[in-house]
């Protein structure tokens, strides 16, 4: 079975045998050494600046957006959320559940978020965080994150970004953005197996951490265990010793290599759908390299094609949120985009059309 979702994403064989490694306990020295190379990586994979706190939270990419949330607000600090698709609109109700004082600045299904309609909203009102997706995979819309990055700066506050879809398949640098958090999901870009969230937090926000209103997650008791090697939860062993494998590939190949490769195959498959009457979500010019979002053809029933692809051995993914029931959605993540991958795909299809 090819596995062509947006996450998770095909894992290759030497990040599948790291599972299987013997079990050792969290605070072992060969875990400690484990985690010491993981944060080497994930400093290259984000470059947040000097004094950051790297590590990686033992859930899923959602639990990395909470624990930002949480960890960086005060009980009724305003924060304001950018959304254009299902994962913006995740952050704005996480923030709400969490007792924060929310403004959204919204983009349309396929627009990426306005820089503009940004500045007027911290112009009217203080935010302690802006929040953003760097990439919707709801909709397959990259954001300029970095022109975000700037006006949350210009205005005092701090700035959050999902990089869920981007960390590990795009060059991605907090320092160039202007982030002072950033957050993935190991299953995504880095090809690792589901359950941990790799993050960095910035000095500058390491020193206005919040009060506290979480404990699993509490970035100070995090950090004492990534950096002073101190007891907090269990960690998830077998899945530190696969993520230090995937990031070991992701760095044997460079990032510039990944995106060249997600780009070349996405621009490929692109084209073939289109001139088969599918039609490319995302606007020209905000287009995320990683996820491939195409409206199915009226003609067609999206459920029924999925179904047909999986007896022909691809799995894709449907819409959410925005996109529910009017499009496909194909990961071209990690080991996602290969080209064998994509011809299987094009030979599934004609199958299941013809
Ligand atoms: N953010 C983005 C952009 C995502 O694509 C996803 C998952 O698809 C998430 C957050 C949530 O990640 P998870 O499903 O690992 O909790």
């Amino acid at each position: 079975m090819v596995l062509l979702t947006p996450g998770p994403t095909p894992i290759p064989p030497r990040v599948q045998a790291a599972l299987a490694r013997p079990m050792r306990a969290h605070l072992d020295p060969e875990v400690l050494e484990t985690n010491r190379r993981i944060q080497a990586f994930l400093r290259d994979l984000y470059d947040p600046g000097e004094g950051a706190l790297v590590a990686a939270l033992a859930g899923t990419g959602s639990l990395g957006m909470e624990a930002g949330l949480a960890g960086l607000t005060r009980a009724g600090d305003r924060v304001l959320v950018l959304e254009n698709g299902a994962f913006g609109a995740r952050i704005a109700q996480i923030a709400r559940q969490h007792g924060l004082e929310v403004d959204v600045v919204s983009a349309p299904p396929g627009w990426p978020v306005d820089p503009e309609d940004v500045a007027r909203a911290l112009r009217a009102r203080r935010y302690r965080i802006v929040a953003v997706v760097h990439g919707e995979t709801s909709t397959g819309v990259r954001n300029p994150v970095e022109a975000i990055g700037a006006l949350a700066r210009a205005h005092g506050a701090l700035y959050m970004v999902d990089a869920v879809t981007t960390a590990g398949m795009l060059p991605f640098s907090m320092q160039r953005i202007g982030a002072d958090y950033a957050f993935t999901g190991s299953q995504k870009c880095l090809s690792a197996p589901p359950g941990l969230a790799p993050f960095a937090l910035s000095a500058r926000a390491r020193a206005a951490l919040g009060t506290g209103r979480v404990w699993y997650t509490d970035f100070t008791r995090i950090a004492a265990y990534w950096e002073q090697h101190a007891y907090h939860h269990t960690a998830p062993v077998p899945l530190h010793y696969a993520l230090e494998e995937a990031l070991s590939v992701v760095f044997e190949e460079g990032l510039e290599a990944r995106r060249a490769r997600a780009e070349r195959l996405y621009r490929a498959a692109a084209s073939v759908l289109e001139d088969l009457g599918f039609r490319v979500f995302a606007r020209e010019g905000a287009r995320l390299e990683t996820v491939l979002v195409v409206t199915v053809p009226e003609f067609l029933d999206e459920a029924e094609l999925r179904r047909r692809l999986r007896a022909a051995g691809v799995v894709v993914a449907g819409g959410i949120g925005p996109t529910a029931g009017r499009v496909l959605r194909l990961g071209l993540m990690g080991e996602g985009a290969r080209e064998a991958h994509y011809r299987a795909f094009f030979r599934a299809l004609e199958q299941a059309l013809g």
